[in-house]
């Protein structure tokens, strides 16, 4: 199980025993298997080899710098979306000039920090950005790598809340413009050098990846017989993982598409992969507060809540839910699993199939390595929840709780009300 597994009947992080980690850090907490995240970069790169290809991790999945350091000590580059996220990367070892910038909103500020720290990509999504970023290269003498993102309008039959690439969503430039704006740029001085697509996330058919791959490479053979030069194609992450059993989208399925589609256009290619290299190396553990029966089911109180992993009520999300401790004897049972929020959509599942619980309880959300952490909030004055790191039998706590004074320090009352 991704790095997780039991061994006699109690869940370990490889080596590493969630019970003992919880005895020493509290609940809940956020686990993570490096061997999990090696294996799932080492898979994603066998399958692109032969390519001139290279890997950028979007940072966003999750920005711990021990998470990103265990990436880019495999060869990773990163994907970043904010002036933070690029901070992140250079503080966890990953050179400049392996980092691309992407994001429908870059400030000023941003592309400045970006220009400085000498990056080496921008993706730019729309006129008015590209126009921007011209003017301020310029004016420093700069000539960044400049990468297109186009809107291939495409549905990535995924949720509605991570699809990017269809026209009325905000991600990318319209097809029909991207010639233009190549002239407009070229004519400016910064001719851009690529193009760059990202249809969406958690995509588990293959066949949206194929048309958005396809309209790159047409848009590219019309791109060079007008003059430009596309040396670069950016072809974005939203590789889908299995939540529950099941089956994934096939990496070599995903490579031979990429092969089809833009492997002999003598481009550089680029993959941006987030959720598929981190997703199953992490688990977020918790401990059941209450249970509370009920007519027709169970009521399972568990001290983790919708701050600390937000993914079950903003998209619907499915993780598994397993027991720490197994016992062979327990009844099945139906249930509803809620956090401790003031909030009906603090529902980690519902009429869910478990065994047994009782107060006091270790549980395991599966799966959560991605899309979880990151997303965390202190909504209801809960601190943010730690994360630990595993290899085989060495942990290390990544990221410590945050105590509730740090986080009533973070307030300041005026002078007035005193
Ligand atoms: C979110 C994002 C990614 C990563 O998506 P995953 O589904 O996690 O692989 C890659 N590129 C861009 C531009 C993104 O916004």
């Amino acid at each position: 199980m991704n790095g997780h597994d039991y061994i006699d009947g109690r869940l370990y992080a490889e080596q590493v025993s969630l019970e003992q980690l919880a005895a020493e850090v509290g609940t809940p907490f956020f686990c993570y298997s490096a061997g999990a995240i090696r294996q799932a970069y080492t898979a994603y790169a066998d399958a692109l080899s032969g390519l001139d290809a290279t890997i950028h991790y979007a940072l966003k999945a999750n920005s711990n710098q021990a998470i990103i350091r265990t990436l880019a000590s495999l060869g990773a580059g990163a994907d970043v979306v904010s002036a933070g996220e690029m901070q992140r990367a250079r503080a966890a070892g990953i050179a400049a000039d392996h980092i691309v910038f992407s994001g429908v909103g870059k400030t000023d500020a941003e592309i400045v920090a970006a220009l400085d720290e000498g990056i080496d990509q921008f993706n730019v999504e729309s006129e008015a950005e590209l126009r921007r970023l011209i003017e301020l290269a310029n004016a420093r003498g700069a000539n960044p790598n400049i990468a297109l993102r186009i809107n291939p309008n495409v549905d990535a039959e995924t949720h509605e809340k991570i699809t990017t690439g269809r026209q009325e969503n905000k991600f990318g430039i319209d097809l029909a413009r991207v010639s233009e704006l190549f002239e407009m740029a070229t004519a400016a001085g910064q001719p851009p050098i690529g193009l760059a697509v990202h249809i969406g996330s958690q995509l588990t058919n293959l066949a949206p990846f194929e048309v958005a791959f396809r309209q790159v490479a047409d848009l590219t053979a019309t791109l060079r017989d007008q003059g430009h030069r596309i040396e670069r194609l950016d072809l974005g992450g939203g590789l889908g993982i299995p939540y529950t059993d099941g089956p994934s989208p096939d990496l070599r399925d995903y490579a031979a598409i990429v092969r089809k589609t833009v492997g002999d256009l003598g481009c550089e290619l680029m993959f941006e992969p987030g959720r598929f290299l981190v997703g199953r190396a992490g688990t977020l553990v918790t401990r059941v507060i209450y249970v509370k029966p009920g007519a027709d089911r169970h009521f399972v109180i568990v001290d983790a809540a919708m701050n600390d992993l937000i993914r079950p009520t903003l998209y619907d999300a499915w993780h598994d839910i397993v027991p720490v401790r197994r016992n062979g004897a327990a009844q099945q049972i139906t249930a509803d699993v809620v956090g401790p929020i003031c909030e009906s959509g603090d529902t980690f599942a519902t009429g869910r199939q478990l065994p047994e619980a009782h107060k006091g309880d270790l549980i395991a959300f599966t799966c959560t390595g991605a899309y979880g952490a990151v997303m965390a909030s202190t909504y209801n004055s809960r601190p943010l929840a730690p994360e630990v790191l595993v290899d085989g039998d060495r942990h290390a706590v990544v990221r410590r709780r945050q105590t509730i004074e740090e986080l009533l320090a973070q307030d300041a009352i005026p002078d007035w009300l005193n």
